[in-house]
């Protein structure tokens, strides 16, 4: 408005000293007064026109010339509105590629399809997940399972499928389509290796602990079912009533067990280290016990050389390496020789149990700390083993910073030795006995 004003009040000036000049001066005069002004402002306006028609043509980011008279005011608000677009632009393309960056850092493999399944975009996990590459290329060209191929087709109700994919050897990926649409959905390729581990070794788990549980209960409810059954004279009757109650403790040790790993599973935190432990009191009490419970069958042998206390949770400590005493009791015949140590190397401490037992063969000894893992099922059960004791004793090293650590020969012997990290020795009274 305020320009048309300004290109009115312009003319009506013209027009009034032509009015004027046409009064006051020669009559010619006033007409070529009139024919000059308008021309050159006819001229004005053209140039100005010419300059925008030159303006749009030309790529975005070129500065808008400013503007003369009336055009001022209008050339210079242009040039701002253009260079407010042009900031607005600049800050939502930085911000789409710090999407698009994000995006391409996710580990998942993201993939949208256009109605017709074509790959419209991919982020970098799903391009070499898939070996995707050009553009609008059908999907299936990438992705050539069956069960893809299925689970395309099933539109809306696609349910996620689980796929291993070519040259990943090992790795199971979950595949899953969202978007309620077809014009448009997003494949997510995800890696579930580590789950679906976990998910087997869960069932693998409670398998275990059923069948574990089965054995000792099957025993029992025979037993008891003879004893209600048969007529038995007492020594019989005795007989069997031994029998139930081993395989009730049996099962009592595998339940104390299953708990106790499951509050050392649960319990992630670092122990206190406040907690002292007296090294030396704890292992001569424990082989006390142990050839109490070997009944002179073995020779026993004590070794202290190491710092007397240490930081950790004592009945941890004390249960791990009674794991080990038990063990090599039970895995070492009789007249054998069972040596435990206590010593520092390299600034470390380890607890030893050294047997001249049955010894342990190569295959088994990386697997020998899994729960239920055993060499020998039969000999583990006659001797009231549960499968878990190493289990245990590794959880509770892995609880003190430290390890379980196994050398054993067939035939010859094993020893079992549990590390504590330096951190946790007494230094005070390093060496005293
Ligand atoms: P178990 O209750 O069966 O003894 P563990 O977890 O304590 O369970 O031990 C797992 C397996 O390791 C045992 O079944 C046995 O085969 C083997 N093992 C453990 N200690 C010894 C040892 N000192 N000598 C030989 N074999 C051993």
């Amino acid at each position: 408005m305020a320009f048309f004003l300004r290109y009115l009040a312009a003319i009506v000036a013209i027009l009034a000293v032509g009015l004027l000049l046409e009064r006051f001066a020669r009559p010619g005069l006033a007409f070529w007064w009139m024919a000059t002004a308008f021309g050159l402002q006819s001229l004005l306006s053209a140039a100005h026109l010419a300059q925008l028609n030159h303006w749009t043509a030309l790529p975005r980011n070129r500065e808008l010339p400013a503007g003369m008279g009336p055009w001022r005011g209008t050339f210079d608000r242009l040039a701002r509105f253009v260079r407010q677009e042009a900031d607005a632009r600049a800050e939502m393309l930085g911000e789409l590629e710090r999407i698009h960056a994000a995006v391409d850092r996710l580990p998942d493999g993201l993939v949208v399809l256009d109605r017709f399944d074509h790959v419209v975009w991919s982020n970098v996990a799903a391009q070499e997940l898939h070996g995707i590459f050009g553009a609008r290329r059908p999907i299936h060209h990438f992705i050539r399972q069956p069960e893809f191929h299925a689970m395309l087709a099933s539109g809306e109700a696609a349910q996620p499928i689980r796929l291993t994919l070519p040259g990943r050897p090992g790795r199971i990926y979950e595949l899953r389509l969202q978007g309620a649409q077809r014009d448009q959905r997003l494949l997510i390729t995800r890696d579930i290796t580590e789950h679906a581990r976990l998910d087997a070794m869960r069932s693998d788990f409670v398998a275990n602990v059923s069948h574990e549980i089965r054995t000792p209960v099957t025993v029992i409810a025979g037993f008891a079912e003879t004893l209600l059954t048969l007529d038995l004279d007492e020594r019989e009757r005795r007989t069997y009533l031994e029998s139930i109650l081993r395989q009730s403790s049996t099962m009592q040790r595998l339940v104390e067990d299953l708990l106790t790993l499951s509050t050392l599973e649960a319990s992630i935190d670092r122990p206190p280290d406040d907690e002292t432990v007296d090294v030396h009191e704890m292992l001569r009490a424990l082989v006390d016990e142990a050839k109490v419970l070997s009944n002179g069958r073995h020779a026993f042998e004590l070794e202290l050389l190491g710092p007397r206390r240490v930081d950790g949770i004592a009945a941890e400590l004390e249960s791990a390496a009674r794991n080990l005493l038990t063990n090599a009791i039970r895995y070492t015949p009789d007249g054998g020789r069972i040596s435990v140590s206590w010593s520092v190397h390299d600034g470390e401490g380890w607890i030893s149990v050294r047997d001249t037992g049955i010894g342990i063969a190569p295959e088994h000894l990386p697997r020998i700390a899994e729960r239920f893992y055993r060499v020998d099922r039969g000999r583990s059960r006659e001797t009231g083993g549960t499968g878990l004791g190493l289990a245990i004793t590794k959880r509770i090293m892995l609880r003190h910073q430290g390890s379980l650590h196994v050398a054993s020969e067939l035939g010859k012997g094993s020893t079992f030795s549990l590390r504590l990290p330096a951190a946790r020795l007494r230094a005070d009274d390093a060496g005293a006995t």
